[in-house]
C-alpha cells in the first residue's frame, strides 16, 4: 500500500519537475562490514532512515562478481559474471545511464577503482570480458563525449560535493544520475586486510554524509547507498572467513524523496527498475 502511494506521488510529481538519482556503492560492503566498522567508530550509513536488503546472485552462479552485478543494477537484468553491459545471450543491454544520455540528463560516474574497474565500467562498456581492458578502455573514451567519467578518483569524498553540484547546474531542473563508487572495500576485503577495509569504509561513508546533504538542500533528489555483493564472509565476530565473495544478501540504504521504494527485501535487478521508474516515468 505504501508502495502504491509512492508509486502514484511519482507519476504526479512527473507533471511537475524532474528528479535526481545518486546510487553510492561499497563494493563487497556487506552488513558485518558496516557493523564491524560501526564498532570502533559511528557509521553514518546506518543511520539513514530506510533499510532494505538486496539479493546478488548472477544468471549464472550463486555467487556473483562485480561485473554480472553491476550490470544487474545498469541493465535491470541478471547476466553471466565477467559480462559488462550485456545479456547473457552476450546481446549489448542499454543502461540507465546511456537512456539518460538519450534523454539529455547529465549523467556522472565516479569511481576509486583502476580504470578498467568492473563496476564503472558496467554503466558505459559492453563486453563479454571484464579483463578485456582495450576494448573497456576505448569504449570510456567513447562514453566520456556524453558522460562525465572520473575512474579513477583518489577519494569520493574529495570529489562527492563538487560533482552534484555540477550535474545539478548542468540538469538545470531536467535530473541527473550519479553513480559513486567505494572500490577498496572490496580489494581489502580480498586481502583480508580489515584495518584497511574499514578506513576505506569510512571514506565512503563521508562521502555519503555529504551526499545527504545535497538531497537535504535538493528535495526531489533520491540517495541509494549499497553494495553489489559480500566480500570475504565478514562474521559477526568480524572476522574474515574467505578471500573471495559470498553469496549473501546485501544491505541498501536510502534518503530522499523516493528512498521508500527501496525498502524491504528485493533483487538486485529491481534497484535498476525503481531508479529508472524515478528517472523516467
Ligand atoms: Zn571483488
Amino acid at each position: 500500500m505504501k508502495k502504491l502511494f509512492f508509486l502514484i506521488m511519482l507519476v504526479l510529481s512527473k507533471l511537475t519537475y524532474a528528479d535526481n538519482v545518486i546510487l553510492m556503492i561499497g563494493d563487497g560492503m556487506g552488513a558485518n562490514h558496516l557493523k564491524c566498522a560501526d564498532k570502533t567508530k559511528p557509521v553514518y550509513i546506518l543511520s539513514l532512515p530506510v533499510k532494505g536488503t538486496v539479493h546478488t546472485y548472477s544468471a549464472d552462479a550463486k555467487v556473483t562478481d562485480s561485473a554480472a552485478s553491476a550490470t544487474a543494477y545498469s541493465c535491470g537484468q541478471k547476466t553471466n559474471n565477467h559480462f559488462l553491459g550485456k545479456l547473457p545471450n552476450k546481446e549489448n543491454c542499454l543502461t540507465i545511464a546511456e537512456e539518460a544520455v538519450k534523454h539529455d540528463i547529465p549523467v556522472g560516474i565516479y569511481s576509486t577503482d583502476h580504470p578498467t574497474g568492473a563496476t564503472p565500467s558496467a554503466f558505459y562498456a559492453h563486453t563479454s570480458d571484464r579483463h578485456n581492458k582495450k576494448k573497456i578502455e576505448q569504449q570510456k573514451k567513447e562514453a566520456s563525449q556524453h558522460m562525465d567519467i572520473i575512474v579513477p578518483t583518489e577519494k569520493i569524498s574529495d570529489i562527492v560535493l563538487m560533482k552534484l553540484k555540477n550535474l545539478s547546474e548542468k540538469a538545470n531542473g531536467k535530473g541527473f544520475f550519479a553513480m559513486f563508487e567505494g572500490a577498496k572495500i572490496d580489494t581489502n576485503s580480498h586481502a583480508q586486510n580489515f584495518k584497511q577495509m574499514k578506513d576505506e569504509l569510512y571514506d565512503f561513508d563521508l562521502a555519503v554524509m555529504q551526499a545527504t546533504q545535497f538531497v537535504y538542500d535538493n528535495p526531489s533528489t533520491t540517495l541509494i547507498v549499497l553494495a553489489d555483493h559480500e566480500t570475504g564472509g565478514l562474521t559477526d565476530e568480524c572476522q574474515y572467513t574467505t578471500g573471495g565473495h559470498t553469496g549473501v544478501d546485501i544491505p541498501v540504504h536510502a534518503y530522499g524523496k523516493y528512498a521508500q521504494l527501496f525498502e524491504g527485501e528485493q533483487d538486485n535487478t529491481e534497484i535498476y527498475h525503481k531508479m529508472h521508474k524515478i528517472l523516467f516515468q
